[in-house]
């Protein structure tokens, strides 16, 4: 037999899985990955032995159970006064990350471009390539990591058939406005392609309010947004999210899904609804639980020699080591790793093109004060 051809020959493992392991390996304090240190609500873990106890573990329905997705047509109402159908607009998935792959194959075709902006969260480019498209990498500013529209414009053309935002962004922390959402709706006017807005950290936005694709009229009749239940019940593990788009795409999503996974995971739907219910005001507080954590680790890094600009949003902060050291950032990740006890993400593999002498990692404040205190006496010494 000859040797498999690799379809993604330029995909190695993702960086979250190596860091993790290295901080393993190392006994490093991880703030790499980004998942919380802390658990769900207890009354979320309650309502999921409930129905796992109550027998709910069989097949839910493929788009989802109807009553979370009854649960989020309401909460898309009441936050972003977005109506979407729940019978034909929701559909719950095994992850946003599933969400992402089957809108991208949904829409990309052979021969289709896919605009991203880079640094870009790395699961986009593979389901690009997997789908026959053609990725075209649009780098935000630095260090502003905000996007230049008239970079976004010189690309677009007839051969665009998705444009990839994520806002919150992860790995910068950054957050679109609804100026800058009225600016991409006027841009793609001209053009029939669609938009996927990656909205896993909705909820975590420092100031102000998040801004949704879904809220611009204009935008939601193009674009699939994707949500994760991981990020706002600190259930990463859970692997439940949902994707919102307008009847005729979600038809589309939905083609994909049926095959990829069928459906997610039957009583984590049931509690998820249950509690969204019981407690609306969980969500409605993360941004302020974030904001101490975020905070809390800010302050102790000002004694340090990285420098940063507070995020905005997302439970990720990045910082310049550019003081430190001008090695590689994957170099530095490493090293910060085994040598000082403190794993973190290089933010280069997130580019096609990585700005050249950028001296930027990633750090996860999603942790305890404990977590957060040790790490940061760790990083004040480096
Ligand atoms: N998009 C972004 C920007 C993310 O940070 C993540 C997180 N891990 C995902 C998508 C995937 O979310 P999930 O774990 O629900 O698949
Ligand atoms: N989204 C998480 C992060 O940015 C990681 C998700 C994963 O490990 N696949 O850190």
């Amino acid at each position: 037999m000859s040797l498999l051809e690799s379809k993604l020959p330029n995909v190695g493992t993702t960086i979250f899985t190596v860091m993790s392991q290295l901080a393993e390996q190392h006994g490093a304090i991880n703030l790499s990955q980004g998942f919380p240190d802390f658990q769900p609500p207890a009354r979320l873990v309650e309502l999921v032995e409930k129905h796992l106890r109550d027998g709910r573990n069989q097949y839910a329905p493929m788009a989802g159970v109807m009553a979370l997705r009854e649960a989020i047509a309401e909460k898309l109402r009441d936050l972003y006064a977005v109506h979407a159908d729940p019978e034909s607009e929701i559909t719950i998935t095994p992850g946003a990350t599933e969400a992402l792959f089957a809108a991208i194959h949904a829409v990309v075709r052979a021969g289709d471009e896919v605009v991203v902006f880079d640094p870009a969260y790395d699961s986009y480019e593979p389901a690009v390539a997997l789908a026959g498209g053609k990725t075209i990498h649009v780098p935000l500013e630095t260090p502003s990591f905000t996007p230049r529209w008239d970079r976004l414009e010189s690309v677009l053309s007839d051969r665009t058939r998705l444009v990839i935002v994520n806002t919150p962004h992860n790995p910068s922390g950054t957050v679109l406005s609804e100026a800058d959402l009225a600016e991409l709706a006027a841009l793609l006017r001209p053009y029939g392609c669609y938009v996927l807005s990656d909205e896993v950290y909705e909820h975590i936005v420092f100031d102000g309010r998040h801004a949704s694709v879904l809220a611009n009229p204009e935008l939601r009749e193009r674009s699939f947004a994707v949500f994760s239940f991981g990020k706002t019940y600190h259930a990463t593990g859970w692997k439940t999210g949902y994707a919102v788009a307008p009847r005729a795409l979600t038809a589309e999503l939905r083609k994909i899904h049926q095959y990829l996974t069928f459906a997610a995971v039957t009583p984590l739907q049931h509690a998820l609804a249950d509690f969204m219910r019981e407690c609306p005001e969980h969500h409605l507080e993360l941004a302020d639980f974030y904001r101490k954590k975020r905070d809390f680790f800010v302050e102790r890094l000002r004694a340090s020699r990285f420098a940063f600009t507070p995020s905005q949003g997302t439970y990720f902060q990045l910082a310049d080591y550019g003081r430190i050291s001008r090695e590689p950032d994957t170099d530095f990740a490493r090293r910060l790793t085994i040598e000082h006890g403190v794993a973190v993400i290089p933010i280069s593999v997130f580019y096609a093109d990585p700005p050249a002498g950028a001296t930027f990692v990633r750090f996860c404040f999603a942790k305890q004060e404990a977590t957060l205190r040790a790490a940061s006496e760790r990083l004040v010494a480096v």
